[in-house]
């Protein structure tokens, strides 16, 4: 069985993370979708927040799970015996470091494999940063992310 992990943030998902996590899904037997808790970042939402609108807006995908982590990517890889890294690429912007990470991973184990997805063009320009910045402004993000995500979104912007 071909196990693959996508990482992230996923603060919030944007439609941009669920094609690739519906690509992803048809070139592995089991996507796993891990959630970063980063002690060093500050999200919006709480890790739980995370995982539960990635469970909604996959729940039509059979083979992906969702699945919280910390530390260091490749023990989660290897800990659900993935063979996979899926990252997605936007831009040239994304390259260096996506470059950098695919390369460190490949040091600590050569048997795990880091794949990219270009990304759909539509969604070339879309990070959950760009989400947040339109919201914080009462921007339209309703054809960026998930009518449920954006309502929770909304949902957190009206606490501040
Ligand atoms: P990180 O905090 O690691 O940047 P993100 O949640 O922003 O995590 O993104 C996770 C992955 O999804 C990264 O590989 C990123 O390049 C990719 N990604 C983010 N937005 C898009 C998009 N609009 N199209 C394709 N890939 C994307």
């Amino acid at each position: 069985m071909k196990i693959g992990v996508y990482p992230g943030s996923f603060d919030p998902i944007t439609n941009g993370h669920l094609d690739v996590i519906t690509r992803a899904s048809h070139i592995v037997d089991e996507l796993i979708v891990g959630v970063l808790q980063n002690p060093q970042k500050k999200p919006l939402f709480s890790v739980e927040e995370r995982i539960e609108m990635l469970k909604v807006t996959t729940s039509h995908l059979p083979n992906v799970k969702i699945e919280a982590f910390s530390g260091l990517l490749i023990d989660f890889v290897k800990q659900h015996n993935a063979i996979l890294i899926v990252r997605g690429l936007r831009a040239i912007t994304d390259f260096e470091y996506e470059l950098q990470m695919a390369q460190t991973n490949y040091n600590l184990d050569p048997t795990i494999e880091t794949v990219f997805l270009a990304t759909n063009v539509q969604y070339s320009f879309l990070s959950s940063s760009v989400v947040k910045e339109l919201a914080q402004f009462g921007g339209h993000i309703e054809n960026f992310v998930p009518p449920i995500v954006a309502e929770c979104v909304w949902e957190k912007f009206k606490q501040f």
